[in-house]
């Protein structure tokens, strides 16, 4: 039996914008995965309005993307509208990459801090981890955000994190596509990013690595001290909820007598 065969559809060039909030949680990562594990052509980046992919491809192939994108958004990312226009000119010959982003009028939105994921927590509680009770783990999936952007375009220089230098082995997680950590633009550990120090009213500091700190933190807020952490968004004052005295002590000193404060625990329970 004869059989005609067609000649294979070419692909064509495909510039698609993604909006919502998809800067700063590993969407590009995502966008790099899908169109890498379909072996197609063309890059990604952040701009003002969001994400921008210049994909080249059939149009099946467009089709089963797109499907691939949403199916796999991470989960800080919310994807509000894809659009797609055609694109002129060559595919790149060096398959999909990541590209510089470009500046421009800013549309997109910006996410929240999110608090520490369930695989940072694990790390941080893992003895040999290098991020063992390193308060400062994030990654693609958590982590502060809003707090630190100074700019749009999501990018490491536009963040109060820019005068930390990414120490080697935090440079190679940023750079490999495979890990949590690619493109985490507020990636730190131990040995490069922020750390934690205990002062007294006095000026002293209280010597010791991060577990001794967060462990006498914790014994001087237990025995009834009030604690002023500082965070990346400000100050909280924190003192035992349990114990009248300190409670009233936090109340007289802030003036805020009868207005309910904060309550923090492990989970609702
Ligand atoms: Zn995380
Ligand atoms: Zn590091």
């Amino acid at each position: 039996m004869n059989t005609l065969l067609a000649a294979p559809p070419a692909a064509k060039g495909h510039l698609i914008r993604v909006s919502g909030l998809v800067q700063g949680v590993g969407f590009r990562p995502t966008v790099w995965r899908v169109a890498t594990a379909m072996g197609l052509t063309g890059h990604v980046r952040n701009d003002a309005a969001g994400v921008e992919i210049a994909l080249w491809c059939i149009d099946a192939e467009l089709a089963a993307f797109r499907q691939r994108l949403c199916d796999g958004c991470p989960p800080l990312a919310r994807i509000d509208a894809i659009e797609t226009t055609d694109l002129e000119g060559l595919p790149p010959a060096d398959g999909f990459t990541i590209v510089a982003s470009a500046g421009g009028a800013v549309r997109t939105g910006v996410v929240p801090d999110a608090a520490c994921c369930a695989e940072c927590l694990a790390e941080i509680l893992a003895p040999r981890d290098r991020r063992y009770f390193y308060p400062f783990a994030n990654c693609t999936h958590c982590g502060p955000r809003l707090s630190i952007i100074e700019a749009i375009p999501y990018d490491r220089s536009s963040t109060s994190m820019k005068s930390f230098v990414m120490c080697e082995a935090c440079r190679a997680e940023y750079e490999n596509p495979a890990e949590r950590r690619f493109h985490a633009q507020p990636i730190a550990c131990p040995n490069c990013g922020p750390r934690i120090w205990l002062e007294a009213e006095d000026g002293s500091v209280f010597a010791g690595g991060s577990e001794r700190v967060i462990d006498e933190a914790a014994a001087l807020i237990r025995a009834g001290r009030i604690l002023a952490v500082k965070g990346i968004g400000g100050f909280h004052l924190a003192c035992v909820a349990t114990d009248d005295d300190a409670v009233m002590r936090l109340r007289s000193r802030k003036k805020r007598d009868g207005k309910p404060f904060a309550l923090m625990g492990r989970d609702l329970r």
